[in-house]
């Protein structure tokens, strides 16, 4: 009889563990929807990523020999904010907002 109750009871934890479990998965879900919302933190030029491909939040201030006048953020193929907004999403860098006038070694004109 007491084993069937010690039964019962850790079938009872596992279950609350388990609606836990479902509970934070469901808010995780949110929350990055929430966080696009509002904007995604902005990625850092010190960031190893962005250093490595040279990117800067203002064109005009790239020394870079790749740079092709004229181009930014805002007119490149990745970058998926929104028109007129000063900061935005790119495909190279998930999970950040670059900056519309900044650019990278993997800027490419839309098309
Ligand atoms: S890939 Fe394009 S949008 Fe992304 S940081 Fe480089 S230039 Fe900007």
């Amino acid at each position: 009889m007491s084993s069937k109750g010690s039964m019962n009871e850790s079938r009872r934890s596992f279950l609350k563990l388990a609606a836990g479990t479902a509970a934070v998965a469901a808010v995780a879900g949110i929350l990055p929807r929430v966080a696009r919302a509002g904007g995604l933190p902005h990625l850092s030029p010190s960031d190893p990523t962005a250093k490595a491909l040279g990117y800067v939040e203002d064109h005009t201030k790239t020394k870079n020999p790749a740079y092709k006048p004229g181009a930014d953020c805002s007119n490149c193929l990745f970058y998926e904010g929104k028109a007129g907004e000063a900061w935005g999403p790119c495909k190279i860098f998930p999970g950040k907002d670059v900056a519309a006038k900044g650019w990278c070694v993997s800027h490419q004109n839309k098309a």
